[in-house]
């Protein structure tokens, strides 16, 4: 081979090496692009999509500082989004999105040198104005879409030339770039919208149902129960106590807690078995929420010297309690613990709970003034008033199902003589402890009890026949003759009471059944007292038949169903 040949060969291998090694760098130039646009478009994330951008143009280009900046099309300006190696003031550097060479170079979307040869900037004006000069940046590579500025990567000085190659790869890097990014941020405002929808959604439909809910609910102790798994609920927190303020003592009593880690303790306290500590006036966060009326949102327990610690507080990580107020007067609190999963309570959470409490503080104020008017003040027992209109009730009721419905009159004997021989305060103690009597004896949500009359009562028992109410009467009568009164100045007294009974008959109507009743009863004062009479079954005619009930039949009849017994006791020693 001549020497020509030679160096011909050696300069084909040359050029042969120089190629394939292009060929490799382009090879793995297209790998590498196809790797970070897949990675790219695998990212739904603005931030992270940026972040993402940074990182692959830092590595492709070994400069030490760079910033994406993106356009925010409802501020009209191209804002710095991520950075890297410059300090925390660039976070707010950014230009208007206005017409000019600089914004047509952004659009014609090839990269640009921002410096001139001489190493000025090229918009002197417009860096000067914003303060770009800060990004430090060299290289523009403008992210657009056809027609639009999604935003601009500034690169700073490099350790090492940048060539065209590296220019060419982030140019195409940028346009998918840009297209991604475009779609995060669609998807961002989509996602934030809808997150927006569905929570005023969930609020309206939470305060709608509440608002209902509450409305039906006229019995307190269920409603406290009810406002408070509802507060819990709305912002998603593990669990929570209502309080309401005690008037004379002006302190706040735990009515309810919900979402105790010991179940039993939970019902103790809900049933008035465990007294809670109470909380005075600017005493703890509760306290804090009283006096000033304003909610109170503690995110980190442990910072805030207004959270005493009480027994069990250990697990609190966050509060927040939010005052039951009825025309500017506090009536009590609502206090959530900890989110569920943790996290902290927000100003949306302190927005819900607050409407939440609004509604619950008209609900609770008008449900006790409810209360307090078809409260019996003495005993605790309905009014005769609500009674008779729960007797209506339930003779409706009784009519539409074809159930059963007999209802009892009971007076106790002989009780003129309590208060002349030891006053009125002594005949009101045995008025309380009868009524509490009867309420113990009889079925809880089922059955009703009112007073009547002075120490006259009437009961309702719903599906129940009238012999079954008879037997119910003789175990009210065994139980209120054993029953001590504690009448003061120890001095103690038991007295007897006697029963009518009743039971409903077809087409009655509930005043001839009081009448009954009441007929049954005057024939056990009749016949003896500390006794049951049950009127005879209602004649389908529109009169009762034997209006006389018989006292003797009853007995035996009862003394057949108990398996034995004395009916009648004799008639009590005067006191
Ligand atoms: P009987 O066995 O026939 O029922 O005899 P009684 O003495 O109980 O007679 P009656 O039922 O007619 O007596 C009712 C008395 O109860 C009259 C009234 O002075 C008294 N009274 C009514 N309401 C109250 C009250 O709220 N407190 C007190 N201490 N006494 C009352
Ligand atoms: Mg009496
Ligand atoms: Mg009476």
């Amino acid at each position: 081979m001549s020497a020509h040949a030679i160096v011909k060969n050696v300069q084909f291998d040359v050029d042969l090496e120089e190629q394939s090694a292009e060929l490799d760098r382009r090879i793995f130039d297209m790998q590498a692009l196809l790797k970070s646009v897949e990675a790219i478009h695998n990212e739904l994330h603005l931030e992270s999509l940026s972040r993402l951008l940074l990182a692959m143009a830092r590595e492709r280009t070994l400069v030490g500082q760079a910033a994406i900046l993106l356009h925010d099309e409802q501020e009209g300006v191209v804002k710095v989004h991520v950075s890297h190696g410059l300090g925390d003031d660039v976070k707010d550097v950014c230009f208007p999105a206005q017409d000019g060479i600089l914004w047509r170079l952004l659009l014609a979307g090839e990269a640009f040198s921002i410096m001139d040869r001489r190493g000025e900037p090229r918009f002197q004006e417009t860096f000067e104005q914003h303060g770009l000069g800060a990004l430090n940046g060299l290289t523009w590579v403008p992210l657009v879409m056809p027609n639009k500025v999604v935003g601009v990567l500034s690169l700073g000085p490099s350790r090492r030339r940048v060539s065209q190659e590296d220019m060419v790869f982030l140019g195409h890097l940028a346009s998918q770039a840009a297209v991604a990014m475009n779609t995060a941020k669609l998807y961002e405002s989509i996602q934030i919208a809808r997150k927006d929808l569905d929570r005023s959604l969930h609020k309206l439909s939470m305060l709608f149902d509440v608002t209902r809910a509450l409305g039906a609910v006229q019995d307190l102790t269920r409603l406290l129960r009810m406002i408070l798994e509802r507060a819990i609920e709305s912002v998603d927190a593990e669990k929570g106590s209502l309080m309401l303020l005690d008037e004379p003592s002006d302190q706040l009593v735990i009515r309810v807690v919900y979402g105790l880690p010991d179940k039993e303790v939970e019902r103790k306290i809900n049933d008035g078995e465990i007294q809670c500590t109470r909380f005075g006036r600017g005493e703890g966060v509760a306290g804090k929420v009283l006096e000033s009326g304003t909610p109170v949102r503690v995110n980190n327990v442990e910072d805030d010297k207004g959270f005493v610690k009480r027994e069990g507080s250990q697990q609190v990580r966050s509060i927040l309690c939010v005052p039951l107020k009825v025309e500017q007067e506090t009536i009590g609190v609502i206090n959530i613990t900890n989110r569920k999963g943790g996290g902290a309570f927000g100003q949306e959470d302190e927005e819900i709970l607050g409407a939440l409490a609004n509604q619950a503080a008209v609900a609770i104020a008008r449900t006790r003034l409810y209360e307090a008017a078809i409260t019996d003040g003495l005993t605790g027992l309905f009014v005769r008033r609500f009674a008779v209109h729960r007797l209506n009730e339930e003779v409706k009721r009784a009519r539409r199902y074809g159930s059963e419905l007999s209802m009892i009159m009971c007076d106790i004997d002989h009780f003129k003589r309590v208060n002349d021989t030891w006053g009125h305060q002594a005949g009101d103690e045995v008025i309380i402890a009868a009524s509490a009597c009867l309420k113990a004896e009889m079925r809880e949500d089922i059955d009703v009890a009112g007073r009547y009359g002075g120490e006259e009562f009437m009961l309702i028992l719903p599906a129940t026949s009238g012999r079954d109410a008879a037997v119910a009467a003789e175990r009210l009568r065994a139980a209120i003759e054993a029953t001590v009164v504690d009448i003061g100045g120890g001095k103690t007294l038991s007295k007897t009471m006697s029963f009518g009974v009743a039971q409903l008959g077809a087409d009655e109507t509930s005043e001839s059944l009081i009448g009954r009743a009441d007929e049954a009863l005057y024939a056990s004062k009749e016949g003896g007292r500390n006794c049951v009479t049950l009127a005879a079954a209602w004649n389908s005619d529109g009169e009762p038949e034997n209006l006389s009930a018989d006292t003797a039949k009853v007995e035996a009849m009862i003394n057949e169903t108990l398996g034995g017994g004395e009916m009648t006791a004799p008639e009590p020693p005067p006191e």
